[in-house]
């Protein structure tokens, strides 16, 4: 069975109060017990009346009491005050009957500051008054006559079982109460945690919990949240990655149909038609091999990306002077570009900057910026390769001053398949995956491949590789 928190915490303190209850008893019991000892040591029961008594009032010895701060006082049977020892009791010498009964009555009262002793001497017919001034009086007593009526101990028992039954449940009243009260600090903030974690586990990443506490339900509450937010971070991830996944499928597909299709075509015509002139056949030929030339590149790109994110891909890096490295493959790109009719700039620092480098992948990122500046811009473009050193980061920044690449597609150029128009592709025969590899194999050497700037005008890639 489900035991509820707020049930619990009534029967614990149902326990307590039954505990609190024995202990109050156990406590009454001993108050009682120590009341007894200590009334046994008051002068007042050292010395009682009975003590002194003398049949002849005369020899009567109340030293003890008057130093003991106590008065012995004797009235005979015509209410004479004929002895009287220390502090008087009854000031007046001589007293009417009323007024010696009136002292009677009061002597039994609790509220007088005195005690009163009074014991009658039949033989000597006269009272002895021992009177001593109250001390401590602690009035708790329970009791009980053998000799009481049968019906009066039934009454009793009744009324006292009664109050002690209407006790208990007021007690207990008092206590669901405030069990429910306490639970409900506990039971709240978990049934508001329970609700925040039902949502999580139906779906809703954005459920988070908030109860406003300071105790340790808050530590909780912030770990679940925190929770929360990662998981909701994850599966966002996740579902990019997905997307992401199905859009590189999608273009892989898309770009391997267009050349599968025109060399299928093309060698079906081949075969169909035996008639053909030698120079149409060559032509089908040609198309052939660019067709299937620009499927293979796409492929072997495709293979070199999937590489690079396997956990077995690693880099062959050597203490490189990059300037020197650079230099050299900036020498190697001057005939292209001088047949392409662009226009160069080289800033590149005499002195060296070493860097831990691949250099075989290395060249395959100036190779691939490189192309496609020649590839996506028309004569007349300068290109400009610049070094620096900034923050202990060897920087290069590869540009030109060609169309450009629109500023939103900063970030996402160096996506797989990102092109700014696919038009624009289908001409210069790009995979679209060039920037990808290259912005992979930067991360490789710790650095960054970022558009450093994106416009209409031109367009400059900076390489970040960090320096030794
Ligand atoms: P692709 O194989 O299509 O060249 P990339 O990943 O190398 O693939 O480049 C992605 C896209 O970025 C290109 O399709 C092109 O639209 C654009 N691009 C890259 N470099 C330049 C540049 N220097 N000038 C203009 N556009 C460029």
């Amino acid at each position: 069975m489900k035991k509820k928190i707020s049930n619990q915490f009534f029967a614990h303190y149902l326990v307590v109060l039954f505990l609190v209850f024995l202990a109050t008893v156990l406590a009454v019991l001993l108050l009682s017990f120590a009341s007894q000892l200590a009334s046994n040591t008051f002068a007042k029961n050292k010395y009682p009346a009975s003590a002194i008594m003398q049949d002849d009032y005369k020899q009567i010895d109340a030293a003890p009491i008057v130093q003991n701060g106590g008065s012995v006082q004797v009235i005979d049977k015509e209410y004479r005050v004929v002895l009287s020892e220390g502090e008087d009791a009854i000031p007046q010498k001589q007293l009417t009957a009323g007024e010696f009964t009136n002292f009677l009555v009061r002597s039994k009262s609790k509220d007088t500051p005195f005690h009163h002793d009074i014991l009658y001497n039949p033989q000597g017919e006269f009272w002895l008054i021992v009177t001593f001034p109250a001390s401590i009086r602690i009035d708790f007593a329970f009791t009980m006559n053998n000799k009481a009526a049968n019906g009066d101990f039934g009454k009793a028992a009744l009324i006292f079982g009664a109050v002690i039954v209407v006790y208990l449940l007021l007690l207990a009243a008092l206590t669901a109460i405030y069990s429910k009260i306490t639970a409900s600090q506990i039971t709240v903030p978990l049934r508001k945690l329970c609700d925040g974690t039902r949502l999580l586990r139906e779906g809703d990443y954005s459920a988070r919990v908030e109860l406003r506490l300071k105790n340790e339900f808050a530590e909780l509450q912030n770990t679940f949240n925190d929770m929360a937010a990662r998981i909701e971070r994850e599966i966002s991830l996740r579902k990019k990655s997905e997307e992401d996944r199905r859009r590189l499928i999608l273009d892989i597909s898309h770009d391997l149909k267009n050349p599968m299709s025109s060399i299928q075509g093309y060698a079906e015509r081949l075969c169909q038609k035996s008639d053909m002139s030698e120079q149409e056949r060559d032509g089908y030929l040609q198309i052939i091999h660019q067709n299937s030339q620009r499927a293979n590149r796409l492929l072997t790109e495709l293979f070199e990306l999937s590489q690079m994110d396997s956990p077995e891909f690693s880099l062959k890096r050597e203490k490189t002077d990059l300037c020197e490295a650079l230099r050299q493959l900036c020498g190697e790109l001057v005939p292209q570009l001088e047949r392409a009719g662009f226009e160069y700039e080289f800033n590149i620092p005499e002195e060296s900057v070493f860097v831990l480098l691949d250099s075989e992948r290395f060249s395959r990122i100036i190779q691939n910026l490189a192309s496609n500046t020649l590839r996506y811009n028309g004569q007349g473009t300068t290109v400009t390769v610049s070094l620096t050193v900034e923050n202990n980061q060897a920087m290069i920044d590869f540009g030109d001053d060609g169309i450009g690449i629109p500023a939103h597609l900063t970030h996402d150029i160096f996506k797989p398949f990102v092109r700014v128009d696919d038009s624009r592709n289908s001409e210069t025969g790009g995979s679209g995956l060039g920037l990808s590899i290259a912005k992979k194999i930067v991360e490789a050497h710790g650095g960054d491949l970022t558009l450093f700037k994106g416009s209409d005008k031109g367009c400059t890639f900076r390489i970040t590789i960090p320096k030794i």
